[in-house]
């Protein structure tokens, strides 16, 4: 890859990065598709900078930006845009500045739903525990119940932020049953008659935390599917609990993909096939565990 005068800067923006695999699979894309782009990251250690961190990012005429934790929700207020997903879901993770303008989208939700459709799973009328209440949370939370989930389980370390959550998904879907639990023992009798566990909490990027004692998770049924966020470690503690126990199960690196794809749809219009973004979430991920 050549960087001159002309490429085409996008990257990422959060704290820290040194997990993320994103620039490793973007940059190989790039590579491989003879694009004048790169990725970069830009950890910023403290949110009082975003401000200062977009006006420097618009003077210089970059692209665009991927956001993760802990700004998906501080960007917002900075953006001069918002799409509606965006809005309601309170959290943007992907920016275009555009003759000037910051426009923020959210394709965590659509990531989501589309990585659970290349599984074949149905949402429609499925009950689903989600552990987590922040952004990645709130954007499945909101997209599960726009594709027709029948019931909802928020259950959240701090409780009021889950019962806040279950609030907005009441307020705009009432059809949808929504229950917000502690993230605790009081999952196991909603965990019993769940469809699809969905980690949407940063528990288990240690690579050895699991976010429900195992007792509680035991009563998750063996038919139902395991659905991991986290993505580095690739087999997170909660993955190798789904295999030892035979649910079937996904990290979160088919969302990472789909959400890439929908990132650069963001920023050119067109998108990136899927295969290549496998072949280079491969290659990053060798270089990241083996290399
Ligand atoms: P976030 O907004 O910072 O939310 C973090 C969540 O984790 C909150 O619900 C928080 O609970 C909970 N949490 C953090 N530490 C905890 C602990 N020690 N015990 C129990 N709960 C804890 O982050 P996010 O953007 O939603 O991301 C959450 C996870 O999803 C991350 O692992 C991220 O890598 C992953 N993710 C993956 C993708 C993908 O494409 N695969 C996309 C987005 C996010 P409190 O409310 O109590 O603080």
């Amino acid at each position: 890859m050549i960087v001159n005068s002309r490429t085409k800067i996008v990257g990422l923006l959060g704290y820290p990065l040194s997990h993320s695999l994103s620039p490793a699979i973007f940059n190989y894309v790039f590579n491989k598709l003879n694009l004048n782009w790169c990725y970069l990251t830009f950890p910023l250690p403290s949110a009082e900078k975003i401000n200062y961190f977009l006006d420097c990012f618009k003077d210089m005429g970059f692209v665009g930006l991927n956001v993760t934790m802990p700004y998906k929700e501080a960007v917002v207020p900075f953006l001069d845009e918002v799409s509606a997903f965006a809005r309601i879901a309170g959290a943007v993770n992907v920016i275009h500045l555009q003759d000037g303008a910051f426009i923020g989208y959210n394709t965590d939700g659509r990531g989501f739903i589309d990585s659970l459709r290349e599984l074949e799973e149905e949402v429609k009328q499925k009950k689903v525990v989600i552990l987590g209440a922040g952004g990645a949370a709130r954007s499945a939370a909101l997209s599960l119940a726009m594709e027709g989930a029948e019931k909802i389980i928020l259950a959240n370390r701090t409780r009021e932020r889950g019962e806040q959550l279950a609030q907005l998904i009441k307020s705009r879907f009432p059809q949808v049953e929504t229950v917000a639990v502690r993230l605790s023992a009081e999952v196991k009798s909603y965990l019993s008659e769940a469809d699809i566990l969905v980690n949407a909490t940063s528990v288990g990027m240690d690579g050895v935390s699991l976010p429900l004692e195992k007792e509680v998770l035991a009563s998750f049924p063996t038919s139902g599917l395991v659905y991991d966020m986290i993505y580095s470690p690739p087999e997170t503690p909660l993955v190798s609990w789904a295999k030892e126990n035979n649910r079937k199960n996904t990290n979160g690196l088919p969302m990472l993909l789909q959400q890439a794809r929908g990132s650069f749809q963001v920023w050119e219009g067109s998108e990136l096939d899927l295969n290549l973004l496998t072949e280079a979430a491969e290659a990053a991920l060798k270089e990241e565990f083996n290399g």
